[in-house]
């Protein structure tokens, strides 16, 4: 991932904080691999997350265990709280989506990000927020 993705990419859990605390694609609406610290997470993912697998999570992931394991998950190597959430076709990848694109000039302040899925970061791209949900009106 690049750098200028992991500057916005933490913030994911502030970001669904601010938009009432659910972890869902701002644009499609599917879920999103939840992670943050416990001190902003809600205890429903930790007690889901408890339930789900048989290795007592001593804490929620972070950024980096998140970038970790995803690198395990890409390698085929399964094995652990967040492969529940990877493996489960329900859930998506979370990114931080620049509302006004960064290439447009749009900033990484928190007022121009929403939480959005690998798959609609991917495909607005450069688009404008307008532009994008118009598409995604055309698509469906
Ligand atoms: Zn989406």
């Amino acid at each position: 991932m690049s750098k200028r993705k992991k500057a916005v990419i933490h913030r994911l859990p502030e970001i669904i904080a601010r938009d009432g605390g659910e972890w869902v694609c701002h644009y499609c609406g599917k879920k999103l691999i939840p992670y943050g610290t416990p001190s902003n997470t809600e205890p429903y993912y930790v007690y889901k997350i408890q339930q789900a697998l048989p290795t007592q999570v001593l804490h929620m992931p972070t950024y980096d265990d998140y970038e970790r394991y995803m690198g395990m998950w890409m390698g085929g190597d399964i094995q652990c709280w967040l492969g529940y959430y990877v493996m489960n076709p329900e859930y998506r990848r979370a990114v931080a989506d620049h509302v006004i694109p960064y290439a447009k000039g749009g900033t990484h302040d928190l007022s121009n990000l929403v939480a959005s899925c690998d798959n609609c970061n991917a495909r607005k791209s450069t688009k404008d927020y307008d532009e994008f949900i118009e598409y995604l009106g055309q698509q469906s």
